[in-house]
C-alpha cells in the first residue's frame, strides 16, 4: 500500500494514524470521486477490532497524561493546530472537495476556517471556565469537572472535516484523548487532520483516526468498555444501534441526526428573500442536516413566492465543485442517488405531483437535478422522511396556527427556518416551531458557543460551547467542612 495518495497534489495517508503513527491494514476499501466516478482516488485502509484495540489502548494510555495538563497547556496545543489548519486550508479543501464534491469555494472560505476555529474556542473555554464555588450548610462547596477518559467521535460523509472538528475540539479541550472515525464515503480530511495534529506536537496517542466501515471497526470502537463518551453524527438507524452498546456500558452519548426542517413563510415576510433562501436549499444537493426541505408558504403568497423560487432556482448550476460558478455540487455516491431517486419514483407512484426536477441531470454523473414536490398530502412520505437530496416540498396553509402544525408534524426537530416581517410572530413562532434551532429570516447563522442539538429523532443531547465541554466532563461536588482545616 502506498505512503501517500496524491490527490490533485494534495499528498494524504491512506493509513491509520495510532499513537502518533501511521498503521495499515491487511484490507482497504476504495474512495472515488463523486464528480468524477471512475476516478479513484485511492485504497484506504479497512480496520477492524483489532485496529479499534489498538487505537483506544493508545487513547487510554495517553490520556492520564493529557488529562493532567492545565487548560492553558492544552490550549497552547489546540491553538497551534488551528494555525496549521488555517495554514493548509486549501489543501484541505481540495482533498475534501475531491472526495465529497462539497463546493472547493465554500469549503476555503467558510466550512475548513470553522474548523480552525472550533479548536481556537474550546481552547479559550476551557481556559475561561471557572469553577463554581459557594458555601452552605456549615461546608465549602466546589463543582469540579475531571476529563472522563477517552472518546470515540464517529463523523458522517457530508461535510466531514467541519463536523469532525466541531465534535474533536471540545473533547480534547476538556482533556479527553480522541479516537476519530470518519464516514467511509469521505476519509480524506480526517487524515489530513491527523498529520495537522502530528505537526503540532500533540502527543501521541492524544488524537487518533480510524478508517474504515462503520459495522466493523465503529462497531468495535463503541463496544469498547475503556471508552469513557461517544460522540456521534449521522442517521437515526446507526444512532439505534451505537445508542444500546452505550448503554451496555453506560457511557454518555451524544446524536445529533437527520432533519427534515421547514421553511415557514408568513404573508408579512420579504418573499423575495425568502423565495431566494428557498432555492439556497439546493446548495450541496440538499445534503446538509438543517436544510429547510418543507417549503411551507401562507396561501394569500404562495403564488408570488412559488413564481420567484423557480426564477431563483433556474440560476442553480450543476457541476464540478472546483469551479467557482458551481452551485449544486456532485451527490456522494451512486448508492445515494439511487435512494433519493428512490423517493421521487415512490412520490410519483403516491400521486404527488413533482412540479420540476424529478430527474438525473446526466445518466453518468451523480447529480439529481432541483425537485420540487406538491405533496398529495402531508402524510406523503416525501414529507415525512429524510431525503438528504435536492428534493424540497410544497406546502401551503391559511392561518399561523396551521402553519405551525404542518411545521410541527413530522418526528424530526433539528431546525427550522421562519420568515416573517413581525416582530411580535418572530417570537411567537420562533417558540412555537419544533427545533433545537429556529433561524428567523436567516439561515445557517452559527454562534459557536449557542448549544445545537435535535429534539425527537433528530438527536439526543446539545453539543457546541459549554454544553459540549459539559458533555466531555465528569463533573464533582467537593464540600469540606468549615473551620475543620487550617
Ligand atoms: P450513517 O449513520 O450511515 O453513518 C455515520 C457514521 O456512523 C459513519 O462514520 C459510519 O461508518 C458510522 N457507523 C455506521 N454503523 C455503525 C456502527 N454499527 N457502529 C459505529 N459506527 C457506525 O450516516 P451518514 O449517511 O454518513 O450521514 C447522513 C446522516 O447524518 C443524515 O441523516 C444527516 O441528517 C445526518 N447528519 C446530521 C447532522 C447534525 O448535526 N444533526 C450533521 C450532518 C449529518
Amino acid at each position: 500500500m502506498t505512503d501517500r495518495l496524491m490527490i490533485e497534489g494534495v499528498a494524504v495517508s491512506p493509513h491509520h494514524y495510532i499513537g502518533g503513527k501511521r498503521v495499515s491494514s491487511p484490507t482497504t476499501f476504495e474512495t472515488r470521486s463523486p464528480m468524477n466516478w471512475d476516478n479513484l482516488l485511492g485504497n484506504i485502509a479497512r480496520g477492524d477490532g483489532q485496529t479499534a484495540d489498538l487505537a483506544v489502548t493508545a487513547a487510554t494510555e495517553a490520556f492520564p497524561a493529557w488529562a493532567a495538563l492545565t487548560s492553558k497547556e492544552r490550549a497552547a496545543y489546540m491553538h497551534r493546530l488551528a494555525d496549521l489548519i488555517e495554514e493548509n486550508k486549501e489543501k484541505i479543501a481540495i482533498a475534501e472537495c475531491m472526495d465529497m464534491a462539497m463546493l472547493q469555494e465554500s469549503l476555503e472560505l467558510r466550512l475548513v476556517p470553522r474548523g480552525a476555529l472550533n479548536f481556537r474556542n474550546y481552547a479559550d473555554l476551557a481556559v475561561e471556565h471557572e469553577e463554581r464555588v459557594w458555601d452552605s450548610k456549615g461546608t465549602h462547596n466546589r463543582v469540579i469537572r475531571m476529563p472522563a477518559g477517552p472518546a470515540v467521535i464517529i463523523t458522517p460523509w457530508n461535510a466531514p472535516f467541519m463536523l469532525s472538528t466541531w465534535k474533536v475540539a471540545p473533547a480534547l479541550a476538556a482533556g479527553n484523548t480522541v479516537i476519530l472515525k470518519p464516514a467511509e464515503w469521505s476519509p480524506l480530511s480526517a487524515s489530513l487532520l491527523a498529520d495537522m495534529v502530528d505537526q503540532a506536537g500533540f502527543p501521541p496517542g492524544v488524537f487518533n483516526v480510524v478508517q474504515g466501515m462503520g459495522y466493523e471497526v465503529g462497531n468495535a470502537l463503541v463496544n469498547d468498555p475503556r471508552v469513557k463518551r461517544i460522540s456521534f453524527t449521522g442517521s437515526v438507524p446507526t444512532a439505534r444501534i451505537i445508542g444500546k452498546a452505550a448503554a451496555e456500558n453506560v457511557v454518555p452519548f451524544t446524536a445529533e441526526l437527520g432533519g427534515k426542517s421547514c421553511l415557514l413563510v408568513f404573508e408579512d415576510a420579504d418573499i423575495d428573500a425568502a423565495a431566494k433562501k428557498a432555492a439556497g436549499q439546493y446548495d450541496d444537493s440538499g445534503q446538509v442536516c438543517m436544510c429547510g426541505s418543507r417549503i411551507i408558504v401562507q396561501e394569500s403568497i404562495a403564488e408570488e413566492f412559488e413564481k420567484k423560487f423557480h426564477e431563483y432556482t433556474d440560476k442553480h448550476i450543476m457541476g464540478d465543485s472546483k469551479n467557482g460558478d458551481t452551485t449544486m455540487s456532485a451527490m456522494i455516491h451512486p448508492t445515494h442517488v439511487e435512494r433519493v431517486m428512490g423517493f421521487i419514483e415512490r412520490a410519483r407512484e403516491n400521486g404527488d405531483e413533482i412540479v420540476r426536477g424529478g430527474k438525473k441531470y446526466k445518466e453518468d454523473g451523480l447529480w439529481v437535478e432541483p425537485t420540487l414536490i406538491k405533496p398529495k398530502n402531508n402524510d406523503s412520505e416525501v414529507v415525512q422522511s429524510e431525503i438528504f437530496g435536492p428534493v424540497l416540498t410544497f406546502q401551503t396553509f391559511k392561518t399561523e396556527e396551521e402553519g405551525v402544525a404542518l411545521a410541527n408534524s413530522t418526528v424530526f426537530g433539528l431546525s427550522g427556518i421562519v420568515y416573517t416581517g413581525s416582530r411580535d410572530r418572530a417570537e411567537r413562532v420562533g417558540r412555537a416551531v419544533r427545533g433545537g434551532t429556529v433561524w428567523v429570516n436567516t439561515f445557517l447563522v452559527r454562534d459557536l458557543t449557542a448549544p445545537f442539538g435535535g429534539i425527537g429523532l433528530s438527536g439526543l443531547g446539545r453539543e457546541g460551547g459549554h454544553y459540549a465541554l459539559e458533555f466531555h466532563s465528569d463533573l464533582k461536588t467537593l464540600q469540606i467542612l468549615e473551620d475543620s482545616t487550617s
